[in-house]
């Protein structure tokens, strides 16, 4: 009979770590989530190597007061959950206070941080063989996290992950997402050295849906500004002639924060029934606003699919803002064979 018992804390560490980090992705997604929930309006994020070697996310958030540094790397250390009643509305992105001890447990991280009404900052270095260490820095206001060499003592993980490119793909899916949930951010991505996307901070959806997927998809969008009961749905879809080949397109966010939902998708492809030819699927960017009680976040560690406390409401608002859509869209066309 084999011997039962607890692991001991360095393992059961990296075991916990496994669940949240898998990739560099992952890692970027925890950190530019740490920045919009510091209340950032710029965020810039450095990889290198599909971001296995070296990764950067610098924001000009509300930064970290020094003495809560360590305790930030702490699993289930956070500023954002005080007590249970704080789960049933949950309202930032992060709040399991998991990400920075993850991250740490498993690649060398170095933190600057300059919380707002201080003087000087911090660096605080750590996910080494050696101590933490935290010592004044100057630094400008808002947080810089540096992560390298990611999966440095799981070679198993290491093994896993797949081409740099396919990596650094990867993150620069995060980051077009983070930059349509997020207009009123600017974003900024440098890849290997290269800017691959830097979109304005203006606050207008367009603009960033513009730096994301450029001209020619754009051209193809109607507007969308719709509500229904306590749904709201603004955002773009794409007219039935810049359907595409596959569901890669279809953009939706709740809250500010990018899911994945069968019941938004399918009343998406419900309200073009009829306009657009089998095998094609219409594009979008959509977000959707509902209460925070209405949603369940609290569902899985990505935290890419969410519950709705009743998904008929959402069906709903996004099928008829999609009808709505597409037959103002089709207006101005009838106006000009008018005339
Ligand atoms: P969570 O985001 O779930 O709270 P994290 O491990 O990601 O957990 O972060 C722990 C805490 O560190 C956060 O609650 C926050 O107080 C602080 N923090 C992390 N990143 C930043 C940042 N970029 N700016 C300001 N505070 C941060
Ligand atoms: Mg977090």
């Amino acid at each position: 009979m084999p011997k039962i018992r607890v692991l001991d804390k360095q393992v059961a560490e990296l075991i916990a770590a496994g669940e949240v980090v898998e990739r560099p992705s992952a890692v970027i997604k925890e950190l530019v989530e740490n920045s919009v929930d510091a209340g950032a309006t710029v965020i810039t994020v450095e990889i290198r190597r599909g971001g296995v070697t070296y990764m950067r996310v610098t924001d000009n958030g509300c930064g970290i007061a020094p003495e809560d540094v360590p305790t930030a790397f702490l699993r289930h250390a956070t500023s954002k959950v005080a007590g249970q009643e704080d789960l049933n509305a949950i309202g930032t992105l992060g709040f399991r206070g998991e990400a920075l001890a993850s991250i740490s447990a498993v690649a060398h991280v170095e933190l600057f941080t300059r919380a707002e009404g201080e003087a000087v900052g911090v660096r605080y270095a750590c996910g080494g063989e050696e101590e933490p260490e935290l010592t004044e820095a100057g630094c400008p206001g808002g947080t810089t996290l540096v992560v390298r060499d990611l999966f440095f003592n799981t070679p198993a993980r290491m093994k896993f992950l797949k081409k740099d490119v396919t990596e650094g793909n990867s993150v620069a899916g995060i980051l077009d997402k983070l930059a349509m949930s997020h207009p009123e951010i600017s974003i900024r991505f440098i890849r290997d050295g290269k800017e691959q996307l830097h979109s304005p901070g203006d606050s207008k959806l367009s603009s960033a849906v513009y730096a994301v997927c450029g001209r020619e998809f754009s051209s193809t969008l109607i507007p969308v500004d719709y509500r229904l009961g306590h749904v709201k749905v603004r955002g773009f879809i794409s007219a039935p002639a810049g359907c595409r080949p596959n569901r890669s397109m279809q953009n939706f966010f709740i809250n500010g924060r990018f899911i994945r939902s069968r019941t938004a998708m399918a009343a998406l492809e419900e309200a073009y029934k009829g306009s657009i030819m089998a095998g094609k699927f219409p594009a979008c960017v959509l977000h959707l606003e509902v209460a925070c009680e209405a949603v369940d976040v609290n569902v899985h560690p990505a935290k890419l699919e969410v519950r709705f406390v009743n998904e008929r409401p959402i069906f709903d608002a996004v099928y008829h803002a999609a009808r709505s859509a597409l037959n103002a869209g089709d207006r101005p066309k009838e106006m000009e064979l008018k005339k």
